[in-house]
């Protein structure tokens, strides 16, 4: 099989497999295949030192038979329609997963936002507006932050928006600043969606969490409240946490005999989630190299830094102990990473299911604004509970009853999802 290095060619090969497994119609792959709308646009912005430049921004709408779109905007110099269209793609099968009424989007600026000032970053931030307001809006199409973007971006965005329609709409967009329409609890979402998750899996599996102990891969929001979801809500120990360090520009795993303290890491970590190693030995911690927390006696890995991460080759260093890996990251699985998962019977809860909790705080969020009623942390954090137990029964329950794995599973309930409601609407 050759190599695929474009992420749309990824996303459609994906997208073909499960389609086979499911027998779908070949007209109606050929809709699901391509996004429906891509919007590619020029966005002139005037510099603080007077001249003008002009960026290229994109808007990529895959799919919205289950409701508007639903992704983030990247601002990155390398950035691609093809890696627009895969990520729109995947935005997709994410929500129809989730079972929230949202379809998929994504969009970008080619630009590096570090070699801008504060006012050229709010210039071109509402430059992607003025391009883009007619086609976007809280019944069309939603974005939010994503690489190189911010809760401040998306408050200029919102303002913007608000601007031209005439009316105050923050649910526009999501990810907005707390106090801006911002919602509680999208802090803590994605990683406590995981625990989630996790909680399920164990639950089938017949594992006793307060006797389990996971590793970590990263420790940035992600895994910074799953670790603190495994502690202090199952009860089981979290043996290490690997981390990128930005000084050394190289990383490490950091653990403890007696089983870490996310919440005291956390004070010794910076925005990047670079933890201050000489604090961490000084109180009893031991680091060690970047890949060790892989081979920890673990029950439970937890990837949730970055992708491609557990391969062919670094899989052989796992430990026999391990039955589960949770994927909190997107994509940290090679395939052939996963055929040795396979062969070893290792329970892997696939990444778009696994922490599909940021997004769903984001429905959330719209939901807030459009109600202009805001939920308690609280109220926010159990309707996460209740979507992520949903969600995981109903992947599980495909897995077993067309024996498939919960990767292939969570693909055929979200594309399955998906051409219902283009049936119901009479799109087929
Ligand atoms: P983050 O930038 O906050 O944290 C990333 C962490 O990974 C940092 O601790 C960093 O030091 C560490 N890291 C980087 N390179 C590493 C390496 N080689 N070895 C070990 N650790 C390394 O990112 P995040 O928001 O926690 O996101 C993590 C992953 O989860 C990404 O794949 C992201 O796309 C995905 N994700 C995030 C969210 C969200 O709401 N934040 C939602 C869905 C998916």
């Amino acid at each position: 099989m050759a190599v695929i290095t474009n992420a749309f060619e990824m996303a459609q090969r994906q997208f073909d497999h499960v389609a086979s497994l499911l027998k779908l119609d070949p007209q109606v792959c050929e809709m699901l295949r391509w996004p429906m709308r891509e919007f590619h646009f020029r966005i002139p912005v005037r510099m603080d030192d007077g001249t003008l430049r002009v960026f290229d921004g994109y808007r990529v709408q895959h799919n919205d038979a289950r409701g508007p779109n639903k992704g983030g905007i990247r601002f990155h110099p390398a950035e691609t329609l093809d890696t627009i269209r895969a990520l729109a793609t995947w935005m997709t099968w994410k929500c129809a997963v989730a079972d929230i009424p949202l379809g998929g989007g994504k969009g970008g600026v080619c630009v590096d936002p570090a070699t801008l000032s504060t006012s050229e970053k709010e210039r071109l931030c509402r430059g992607f507006i003025d391009q883009l307001w007619r086609n976007i809006g809280p019944r069309q199409d939603v974005p939010a932050p994503d690489v190189g973007t911010t809760p401040q971006m998306m408050g200029w965005m919102m303002d913007e928006y608000s601007k031209l329609v005439g009316q105050y709409t923050p649910g526009v967009i999501t990810g907005k600043p707390l106090g801006g329409g911002g919602s509680l609890g999208r802090t803590e979402a994605t990683g406590y969606g995981v625990i989630f998750a996790v909680r399920e899996a164990m639950r089938h599996l017949e594992m006793a969490p307060d006797q389990c102990v996971a590793g970590f891969q990263g420790f940035g929001n992600v895994s910074q409240y799953a670790s603190i979801g495994f502690k202090e809500i199952l009860k089981g120990k979290v043996a290490c946490v690997s981390y990128w360090d930005r000084e050394d520009r190289t990383a490490y795993t950091v653990s403890h005999p007696e089983g870490i303290d996310p919440r005291y890491l956390m004070t010794i970590t910076d925005q990047y989630g670079s933890i201050d190693k000489k604090k961490a030995l000084a109180n009893g911690y031991i680091i060690e190299d970047g890949n060790a927390w892989l081979s920890k006696e673990v029950d439970v890995l937890i990837p949730a830094a970055l992708e491609g991460q557990i391969t062919g080759e670094t899989v052989q260093a796992i430990s026999k102990r391990v039955r589960m890996v949770a994927e909190g990251a997107n994509g940290p699985t090679t395939p052939e990473a996963d055929e040795v998962f396979k062969s070893r019977g290792i329970f892997v809860i696939p990444d778009f299911l696994c922490n599909c909790g940021g997004v769903t705080v984001s429905y959330f969020e719209s939901v807030q604004n459009d109600m202009n009623y805001y939920w308690t942390k609280n109220e926010v954090l159990d309707r996460l509970d209740t979507k992520m137990t949903i969600a995981f029964e109903g992947v599980l329950e495909m897995a077993i009853n067309e024996k498939v794995n919960m990767r292939d599973a969570a693909y055929m309930v979200a594309i399955a999802r998906v051409v219902k409601a283009m049936e119901l609407r009479g799109w087929l």
